[in-house]
């Protein structure tokens, strides 16, 4: 099996080697390997930790205080130092970097969910490598319900975001153990786990406490998310040589978790997720040949006719001339901007709305064919 689209996270105990500043020489190996997988033509977003490990490092004269809101200045000063130090590794290869930082309470809105996935997939698109980070300075509160808390659940966030093939999950032990290892020397690696279940969780449990701000808890529901996604997971050790290199020519390493349904019904169960369908176009039979049958976008100027009362990022149904349903999809413009722009070339969108959110109405990315 070969992976295209990956999701390699990288937590903060394997980035600091456990110290009490970034382990530069961890960093420059991790990016070593991303850097050749990139090469190949493969499409890689970095899930990084290590913003309050590099801010501790950076504030150490500082002595610490206790709170929350102190964490946030660590994580505030550390991600630029976290972000320059991968600037320069990567300056390396010439591979350009991004930043994305992101809360729970964002990707729970249907327009954040949308920018943000608009924004990554055209970043993998033009070759730049995206590192995310949980955005700490809003998001690290008591409200449970707004943080993701933990870069495991967040990478698996942004593993279904992009619709991504499989998700490393990159930790300093080597996958999931029948006990703790630390402990028990006879405790197993478990190479393949098909469901997770409450036995699962218990043996991850096992080995809670250890591991930077996650543990196994962490990871295996990680997995659980993605796997039920459509996207595989491995759990492995950073520290082996050329782990992602050897992960992504199928050795078998670490724990895998297979994905659980195929990619084709998880986009609509996406689609379809949240609120169905909030209105509905009428597109040309241009339009719906190109959408049909040469797997393109469709843009206002196969639009004839829009219907309903819908703002961007809600789902909207495709109907063909005739008023069969041809697909649907996530619209980039609201029903009033799309009663402007319909029939009109994309070229013209700024010029008649004052604003611009793309050629597509509805991408391709966001978009299934019935
Ligand atoms: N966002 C935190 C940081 O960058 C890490 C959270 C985690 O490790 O799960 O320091």
């Amino acid at each position: 099996m070969s992976y295209h689209r990956i999701i390699a996270k990288f937590g903060t105990r394997l980035l600091t080697s456990g110290t009490e500043h970034l382990d530069l020489e961890v960093m420059s190996s991790l990016v070593a390997q991303i850097a050749q997988l990139h090469h190949q033509g493969k499409e890689i977003i970095i899930v990084s930790s290590g913003a309050i490990a590099a801010g501790r490092e950076k504030l150490a004269g500082i002595s610490e205080r206790k709170n929350t809101q102190f964490k946030q200045v660590l994580a505030s000063v550390g991600q630029s130092y976290l972000m320059s130090a991968y600037e320069q590794l990567f300056n390396r290869y010439d591979i350009p970097i991004a930043q994305a930082l992101l809360t729970k309470a964002d990707m729970s809105d249907r327009a954040g969910y949308l920018n943000a996935r608009n924004t990554l997939l055209a970043l993998m698109e033009l070759g730049v490598i995206c590192i995310v980070n949980e955005n700490d300075v809003v998001a690290l509160d008591e409200i449970e319900e707004l943080k993701f808390g933990d870069n495991d659940n967040l990478s698996a966030m942004v593993a279904n975001l992009v619709d991504a093939d499989l998700l490393i999950l990159l930790t300093d032990i080597g996958g999931l153990y029948t006990d703790d290892p630390n402990y028990n020397p006879q405790a197993q690696l478990i190479r393949r786990v098909d469901k997770i279940d409450s036995k699962i969780e218990h043996l991850a449990s096992k080995t809670a406490n250890r591991l930077g701000t996650g543990g196994m808890v962490t990871k295996i529901e990680a997995a659980r998310l993605a796997t039920s996604s459509g996207v595989s997971v491995i759990i492995a050790d950073g520290y082996e040589p050329d782990i992602l290199l050897r992960i992504d020519k199928g050795e078998d390493i670490g724990t895998f978790f297979p994905a659980q349904v195929n990619k084709m019904e998880s986009k609509k169960r996406w689609l379809l997720s949240g609120l169905a369908s909030k209105g509905k176009v009428v597109v040309d039979k241009g339009a719906e040949i190109a959408i049909k049958e040469q797997n393109k976008s469709l843009l206002p100027a196969g639009i004839l006719e829009v219907n309903g009362d819908f703002q961007r990022g809600d789902t909207l149904d495709i109907l063909d001339e005739q008023g069969r349903q041809i697909g649907c999809g996530v619209s980039n413009y609201s029903s009033a901007d799309i009663s402007v722009i319909k029939g009109a070339h994309s070229a013209k969108i700024l010029t008649l709305l004052g604003h611009n959110y793309g050629d597509e109405v509805i991408h391709r990315n966001n978009m299934v064919v019935v």
